[in-house]
């Protein structure tokens, strides 16, 4: 994936398994197919039945578990986490899972998303005498349990997620049961297989296909699942809201062979670029696709329009990551050296190039002038989805509204600041038709709110400044 340079950033993947002899090595192998989803922390805790374990450090999945580590990690459930620092900001302290312990026992908890009213909530239990461990979000819930009068964990869980606002897909861990559990909009993906007699659980279907297990199905807006020894059950917490899952999942976020909520990603992309090529044909000679996330959207608007599809563009695959820089500057560098153009393919041609999103324009400028730099004679830029123009509140980290481009200025002021000849979005139904859910929700039961600025869930206060988190 692309994610560093584009200034647009998942926060988070997890995965889970119960029933299985192994389930710290099967959570490494799921997690490392969930690397994408974040690159600056993991962690695994494991259960094997009396008491949890925990292994979890920065970086990733490769550099923070050695073969000697999972050998010390003995039990048949496990809940595993990759982490993108935004929410509650990095350190070690926010690696995820959260594992905390009592006199009643360990409850280990691994959060994909960003809860909108966590502030709130997190003032009113200090208010009530609670002491945060780390800055993350994902601690509220831990405290809302602990400090619910109910006996069992289940109900524990579903009074304390009834008090949550906002994205979330979690997977809690105690020493004799796994829960998940999905937010009432389903804003954020969450799938669960069958590995023989054992269940898992992830983030996206691709951590299935590594690991050789089966999907099953999608966990629904507003569902407790419970899995333990007796099998699976599904409880709900809220009433159900209308789905509104993440869009970017489709666009950018998730793996092109993994499907999300029943739709694979990679031919959700291509239909996107077909509809863009619907949308805003242009005459040209070879069409490109910014490596990897943009090339299934290539490869649709090449076959929609006739013009041969060509790797114009490549990727170095071994430059450090780029999102460690802090700086715009050396950023910038970082995409120079990321991608290259190939002149051979681009030298006197009229050239379409398909990116999936711009959030700060930056990328889009540098990878404009390289196609000029490598011999194009035009260069007409096509994004497969429509002007970012708010920020997520959500668990993606767009960049304040100051930095996203189409917040600020018109299309043909974005065209003129990249350099392009021309320049085109998808629009918001061309988005809906193109992805092709099969649902009769509003908004095809997507969310679509960094587009049109109509978020699904109440927003608070203190949720307006992305980076200012808990
Ligand atoms: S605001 Fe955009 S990035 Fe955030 S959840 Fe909604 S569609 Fe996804």
């Amino acid at each position: 994936m692309f994610t560093e340079i584009k200034g647009l950033n998942e926060e988070c993947g997890v995965f889970a398994v119960w029933g299985h002899k192994d389930a710290a090595q099967i959570t490494y192998y799921g997690l490392h197919s969930l690397q994408h989803r974040g690159q600056e922390g993991a962690g695994i805790v494991v259960t094997d039945g009396e008491q949890l374990s925990v292994h979890k450090g920065m970086g990733l999945v490769n550099d923070v578990f050695r073969p000697e580590d999972l050998t010390l990690l003995h039990g048949k459930g496990a809940i595993g986490h990759v982490r993108y620092a935004t929410a509650g900001g990095g350190g070690f302290a926010n690696v995820q899972p959260l594992l905390f312990r009592s006199q009643r026992g360990g409850l280990a908890l691994a959060h994909n998303g960003n809860l909108v009213n966590a502030n709130n909530l997190k003032h009113q239990l200090e208010g009530q005498g609670s002491i945060f461990q780390s800055t993350s979000d994902t601690e509220v819930l831990a405290h809302l349990i602990k400090r619910s009068g109910y006996y069992t964990l289940e109900d524990q869980l579903k009074n304390a997620l009834s008090m949550l606002k906002g994205a979330y897909a979690f997977a809690i861990m105690n020493e004799t049961q796994l829960m998940v559990a999905l937010d009432p909009n389903g804003l954020r993906p969450l799938s669960i297989g069958r590995l023989g007699d054992a269940y898992v659980v992830a983030s996206e279907t691709c951590a299935f296909d590594i690991i050789g297990a089966e999907y099953e199905r999608d966990v629904q807006p507003g569902e407790l699942v419970i899995i333990d020894d007796n099998g699976l059950r599904s409880e709900r917490f809220v009433s159900s809201q209308p789905r509104a899952i993440c869009s970017m999942e489709y666009v950018y976020f998730a793996r092109p062979d993994s499907n999300v909520d029943g739709v694979n990603v990679h031919t959700a992309r291509k239909n996107l670029g077909k509809q863009l090529a619907y949308e805003a044909p242009i005459e040209a000679d070879v069409v490109t696709g910014v490596p990897d996330s943009s090339i299934s959207a290539a490869i649709g608007y090449a076959e929609q329009t006739g013009i041969p599809y060509e790797l114009g563009l490549i990727k170095n695959r071994y430059v450090g990551r780029t999102f460690i820089q802090p700086s715009q500057e050396l950023r910038e560098q970082g995409v120079k050296m990321k991608l290259s153009a190939v002149r051979g393919v681009v030298e006197g041609k009229r050239v379409v190039m398909i990116d999936d999103s711009i959030v700060r324009g930056t990328t889009s400028r540098r990878i404009v002038r390289m196609l000029r730099e490598a011999g194009a004679k035009e260069v007409h830029v096509r994004i497969s989805s429509p002007p970012i123009k708010n920020p997520c509140f959500y668990g993606i980290d767009t960049s304040t509204t100051e930095e996203l481009i189409a917040s600020n200025h018109s299309i043909e002021e974005m065209r003129d600041m990249m350099g392009a000849d021309t320049l085109a979005f998808l629009s918001t139904e061309g988005l809906m038709e193109g992805i092709g859910r099969d649902s009769l929700e509003p908004n095809c039961g997507q969310c679509l709110a960094c587009f049109t600025g109509q978020y699904p869930t109440e927003i608070y206060a203190d949720t307006l400044h992305p980076h200012a988190k808990v």
